[in-house]
């Protein structure tokens, strides 16, 4: 596996309060992994500190091989890791589209840094993510809040991928939005993989992750309580590690 993303024995929290209890994760090229977990088990912590929005010491982060802990978030966005957050976070008094060329703000931090023989790759741009989100280029120049939640999510995914990532990391895409929409944004997936990027998931449902996803992590009060293939695990083996109970 071609490792992108690593972390070890990462550690992390709020202050004083410790969320993350020496977590070992892994992303390699073009994979999609779930991390899944109860309410506070740490899922979101997690990504958050790997993006750089929480503190991490440099060598628990690792970013092709090299340490990236503790770097400003926007160095971290420039190196190819873009933040779906939580809730999604759009700019209330922009459009669509002033949302969505936010997100290429990074890009072009990334094209400075590494020159033109990047320029090639670049897949996403306002034609593409609308290609991708056609909802999204009729409403492109309405406020992002007069919206849907299910097209401001599409924004949010959107706005990262302006950034032509290497790897997508989305927390809880599905927080609430109805099963249909979650559907529907999920339906995405495989265009967004196509070419080889990868994709972090965070995600409650854990049946929707699974299928998602090849591989997974499950977190429970900070550590991983198991990890796998997502098609080989069992049912109750989850349950285990999510709850920490005996299914
Ligand atoms: P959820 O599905 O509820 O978002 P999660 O797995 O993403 O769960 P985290 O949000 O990472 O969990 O929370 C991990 C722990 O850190 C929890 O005990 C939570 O209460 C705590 N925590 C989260 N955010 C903060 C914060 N801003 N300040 C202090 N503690 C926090």
């Amino acid at each position: 596996m071609n490792t992108l993303l690593a972390t070890h024995g990462l550690t992390g929290g709020y202050g004083d309060f410790q969320a993350l209890f020496g977590v070992d994760i892994e992303v390699g090229q073009g994979e999609v992994v779930a991390l899944i977990g109860a309410n506070g088990a740490g899922k979101s912590t997690l990504l958050k500190t790997v993006t750089g929005l929480l503190p991490a010491k440099a060598d628990q982060v690792t970013w092709r091989g090299a340490p990236i802990g503790g770097m400003p978030a926007e160095r971290i966005v420039g190196l190819g890791l873009a933040l779906v957050p939580e809730g999604r976070r759009l700019f209330a008094s922009l459009t669509v589209e002033e949302n969505l060329l936010l997100g290429a703000q990074a890009n072009r931090a990334r094209r400075n840094t590494r020159g033109s023989t990047q320029r090639a790759a670049q897949r996403w741009n306002l034609d593409t993510i609308y290609a991708l989100f056609p909802i999204l280029k009729e409403k492109r120049h309405h406020p992002s809040t007069s919206l849907s939640g299910g097209q401001q999510q599409m924004v949010a995914i959107g706005r990262a991928l302006m950034s032509n990532p290497s790897l997508l990391m989305c927390d809880e895409l599905s927080l609430g939005l109805a099963p249909i929409v979650v559907r529907e944004i999920y339906e995405a997936l495989p265009a967004i993989v196509a070419d080889g990027m990868s994709v972090l998931i965070v995600e409650q449902d854990v049946q929707l992750a699974r299928r998602v996803s090849q591989r997974f992590y499950c977190l429970q009060e900070g550590r991983v309580s198991l990890s796998g293939t997502s098609a080989d695990a069992s049912d109750a083996d989850i349950a285990n590690a999510y709850f920490g109970v005996a299914a």
